[in-house]
């Protein structure tokens, strides 16, 4: 266990575990440290475009163990909200539009899931999901059900999904479309910034106090704290050190490591905590002070207090 008071960790993938088709540097090592320590691991994405089978023969390929039981997506989190928050009844008509994943998670659990374009009578709820098979008729059939006042659901708000090919829509877009054609916006979001993701995975993992590692402030340290849980920036992906501390407090991760092996109690970890909780005072002093945005003086004091970070948390500080 990293830390007595943690009894799960809760990992983001892209930036904390791999980065494009290779490991984050120290990452397998820590995973590998986590697993010999018995410490229940759960990897927590949004992106619903693989299957956690995928997602496990890709961390595998990279040297990371990993089972699809430990990948919760952004179905299951959905699926799970509509019984614990939109109060669906067990076997309730649930209309999916996405893909098998989510029609598989809203089966799994107790509703009848039912294909979008199938749909005959007014459902209890609809659920809205990535799938690269979607098209304007799917649309075009949740926008009739959102139009009449029935519940809506969406796993994810991703503007964008990583591709073989780079960038292409994600489920944001397509929720949008609905969102536009009906005036509405979904009830309920299930993947990060909002909290149901990581609590899925907490209840998973059988967790009441687990440790939310990421590498954004805006989606995993958000969604972390939205959920309760202590969290950790990891500056291996696409925060670093500059942006913890010009974040708005909501935002804050509780601890800043350099590498996930900074997960254990280490001098350099008891380092970036008394670092991280210094320089947020001295920044929320600095911000207090500021009257011009671009002030050169406050900008020199800012170089200086990041100058200090970085000597405080370099390997070879005392
Ligand atoms: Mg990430």
């Amino acid at each position: 266990m990293p830390t007595a008071e943690h009894d799960a960790v809760l990992l983001d993938l892209d930036g904390v575990v791999y980065a494009g088709d290779r490991a984050v540097p120290r990452a397998p090592e820590a995973m590998a440290r986590l697993r010999q320590e018995g410490t229940p691991v759960r990897f927590v994405t949004n992106n619903a475009s693989r299957t956690p089978q995928q997602v496990a023969d890709k961390l595998v390929s990279v040297g990371v163990e990993a089972a699809a039981e430990e990948v919760l997506g952004s179905p299951r989190a959905a699926a799970e909200l509509l019984v614990d928050r939109v109060g669906v009844p067990a076997g309730g008509t649930v209309a999916v539009v996405g893909g098998t994943g989510l029609l598989r998670a809203v089966e799994e659990a107790g509703l009848r899931a039912v294909p979008v374009l199938e749909v005959q009578e007014r459902p209890d709820a609809v659920v809205q999901g990535f799938s690269p098979d979607l098209g304007w008729r799917h649309l075009a059939a949740a926008t009739r059900w959102v139009r009449a006042g029935v519940t809506w659901v969406a796993s994810n708000l991703d503007l964008t999904i990583p591709t073989a090919d780079g960038v292409a829509p994600g489920n944001g877009l397509l929720v949008h479309a609905v969102a536009e054609a009906s005036g509405r916006r979904p009830d309920f979001v299930a993947g990060k910034p909002e909290p149901f993701l990581f609590l899925s995975a907490a209840r998973s993992a059988g967790a009441s106090a687990p440790l939310v590692v990421g590498d954004r402030l805006d989606t995993d340290i958000a969604g972390g704290r939205a959920a309760g849980f202590t969290t950790a920036l990891v500056l291996t992906g696409v925060h670093g050190l500059d942006d913890a501390l010009a974040a708005e407090p909501a935002l804050r991760p509780d601890r800043v490591l350099l590498t996930l092996d900074d997960l254990w109690d280490s001098p350099t970890r008891e380092r970036a905590d008394e670092a991280t909780a210094a320089l947020h005072e001295a920044w929320d002093a600095l911000d207090a002070l500021t009257t011009s945005p671009g002030d050169a003086s406050v900008a020199d004091d800012r170089a200086a207090l990041l100058q200090e970070w970085s000597a405080r948390l370099s390997p070879g500080a005392a």
